[in-house]
């Protein structure tokens, strides 16, 4: 389905980032990946990659706090690529703490690479989308765009801009063949929610297994985590012609979680 269109995939080196560049490459899409991690692991996984789907993957190491390593790395995706057709604002990071309490550097970077990452390649990507007429811009929300929890300023902040700046986006684009959505997954256990189950189990004296159905109680009604592959197969749709019309939507998927 998606022979022929490049896709860039923020902080995709693991978890739901992962998860989506290998179905959009399983899809026939080139791919540009992005995230933090060690050098030969990010080689292995770039080259299995590539080898697995038939497709070009590349990856740029710019880190989501330093606007200009953003712009040079779409740059650098629509020369050695080709295009930027499909852009994933994927990379975050977490941290829990009161107000009171929360550092000041965690709010900054939770804030510069959740919100404002997806503002500069938002930025960067659209000349090309629209000068090409076509584009899929899928920015990483969360439950938390959409309701708080105990604890996550910086998170539930930045997730709200998301949604904010998915609205203006696909306003400013709804004429140009381009759209742009927020995906909302609940508690997908990955390596962020991995530190929450541990810090929760040290807390209340519980078993790895016993902390993750507590994470979920009380917020997951489905009472199971949301897969990464979930998340991917919500996007591979949002990139087809099926989802032309989707724009600006602000998509729950988390097990029912902000229906209470
Ligand atoms: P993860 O920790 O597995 O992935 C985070 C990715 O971001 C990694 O590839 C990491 O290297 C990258 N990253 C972090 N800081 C970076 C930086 N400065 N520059 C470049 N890359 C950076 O966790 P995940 O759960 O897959 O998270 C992916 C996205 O999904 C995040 O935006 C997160 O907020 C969102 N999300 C996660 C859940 C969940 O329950 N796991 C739920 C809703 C939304």
């Amino acid at each position: 389905m998606l022979n022929g269109k490049v896709a860039l995939v923020t902080g995709s080196t693991s978890g739901i980032g992962l998860a989506t560049a290998r179905a959009l490459a399983a899809e026939g899409a080139s791919l540009m990946m992005n995230g933090l991690g060690e050098a030969d692991a990010i080689e292995t996984t770039r080259a299995g990659i590539a080898r697995e789907f038939g497709v070009a993957v590349h990856y740029n190491p710019a880190d989501m706090t330093r606007p200009h390593e953003v712009a040079a790395m779409i740059a650098a995706c629509e020369a050695e690529l080709g295009s930027l057709d499909i852009l994933f604002n994927n990379a975050g990071i977490q941290h829990v703490a009161p107000v009171e309490d929360f550092p000041t550097d965690q709010w900054d970077s939770i804030v510069a690479i959740i919100l404002s990452a997806a503002f500069h390649c938002c930025r960067a990507a659209l000349p090309g989308m629209k000068a090409r007429g076509w584009g899929r811009i899928v920015n990483s929300g969360s439950a938390h765009a959409l309701v708080a929890s105990l604890g996550k300023s910086a998170y539930t902040a930045a997730k709200h801009g998301v949604a904010g700046l998915t609205k203006v986006v696909a306003l400013e684009t709804a004429e140009t063949g381009i759209t742009c959505n927020a995906i909302c997954p609940g508690f997908v256990r990955t390596a962020i929610v991995e530190r929450q189950i541990e810090a929760l189990a040290q807390q209340r004296g519980l078993g790895i297994e016993d902390a993750a159905a507590a994470l979920l109680a009380g917020k997951q009604p489905s009472g199971t985590f949301v897969t990464p592959e979930q998340v991917a197969a919500l996007i591979v749709f949002l990139c087809s012609d099926g989802a032309a019309q989707i724009t600006g939507a602000i998509l729950p998927m988390n097990g029912g979680w902000t229906s209470q």
